[in-house]
């Protein structure tokens, strides 16, 4: 018995899971000054309208550049962040720079894309939410139209006598919200009921394999007929090949997202991206123009 128990604590102790919590520590230590130290920044990733391929916003998505572990991903350091309350600060940083990075590609002669930011729950649960996106819009310039959040069933779901009041303000502000990984939570029909959003995003997970599950294809063309029927903008997400597209295609998915049409990019990269774009379609157009 005292051996077995022995042995178990063994296993508790293994390297894997010590290292796991060491990496956790290094992390957690870090990113308690990532902030001032700069070390923060955010790429960007293009959505496109399927039917007309215009670009029709980007989505912020941060990064830790890491001293040490070099550019570590949001999947690593934002539950942590989540955990610890970091989050808060974190979220602000983005909806600030995110708004003003809006403004700036404007001023460098974009046309105006809208900016998504991802909101965590403890953010949506934090008393200074609306004041740091009111302080985001006014600090930058942006027009409410042009901003985006994104949400999650499970943060609207855990406070609904909050967050209704909350989101609704934000709409009547002209801010656009948008339902992330839609499928993923447990009360995914009853939000898009509630809740004033403009836009469902398709989660990744069900567009991976959409043209080989059944379950995923059934599910995908349930949410694209629920958009339809309710007059909302379907976003897919992860779309890394061209069937994928003409699948979503076919059933009037509004939007597309992913490593297909663009992975994120820093800043300068996402202009030149869009300038490509732009240029490569003025020229097809004008090689069709000729042609007729
Ligand atoms: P999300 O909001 O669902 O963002 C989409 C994720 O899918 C991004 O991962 C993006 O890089 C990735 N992705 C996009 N297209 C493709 C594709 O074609 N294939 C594959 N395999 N992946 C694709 P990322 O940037 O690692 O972000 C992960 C998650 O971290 C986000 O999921 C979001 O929940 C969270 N996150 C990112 N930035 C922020 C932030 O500023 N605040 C908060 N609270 N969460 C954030
Ligand atoms: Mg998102
Ligand atoms: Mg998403
Ligand atoms: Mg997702």
């Amino acid at each position: 018995m005292a051996k077995d128990e022995g042995r178990s604590c063994v296993r508790v102790f293994s390297p894997v899971i010590e290292r796991r919590s060491f990496e956790r520590l290094v992390l957690e230590a870090g990113l308690r000054g990532a902030l001032e130290r700069d070390e923060l920044v955010l790429h960007y990733q293009p959505k496109r309208r399927i039917a007309t391929g215009d670009i029709s916003g980007v989505e912020a998505l941060v990064r830790w550049r890491h001293p040490a572990l070099g550019l570590v991903s949001p999947a690593r350091f934002v539950p942590l962040a989540e955990e610890t309350g970091l989050i808060v600060p974190i979220g602000r940083w983005v909806l600030a720079t995110a708004c003003a990075q809006a403004v700036a590609w404007q001023r460098q002669g974009l046309a105006p894309l809208r900016v998504a930011v991802n909101l965590s729950p403890r953010q949506f649960a934090d008393e200074t939410l609306l004041a740091d996106i009111e302080a985001a819009l006014a600090g930058s310039g942006l027009p409410p139209d042009l901003l985006e959040l994104e949400i999650t069933e499970s943060m609207v779901v855990e406070n609904l006598g909050h967050t209704l009041p909350l989101l609704t303000a934000l709409r009547e502000r002209g801010v656009h919200l948008a339902i992330d990984d839609f499928g993923t939570g447990y009360s995914s029909m009853a939000l898009v009921k509630q809740f004033p959003v403009d836009t469902i995003k398709i989660d990744r997970s069900f567009i991976r394999d959409v043209l080989s599950n059944p379950e995923d294809t059934a599910i995908a063309e349930a949410v694209l007929a629920l958009g339809k029927a309710l007059d909302l903008t379907i976003v897919a997400e992860g779309v890394e090949t061209a069937a994928q597209e003409a699948f979503l295609r076919e059933r009037g998915c509004d939007e597309m997202q992913g490593y297909l049409f663009s992975r994120p990019l820093p800043p300068d990269e996402m202009a030149a991206f869009v300038t490509d774009y732009e240029l490569s379609r003025l020229k097809v157009l004008a090689a069709g123009q000729e042609g007729t």
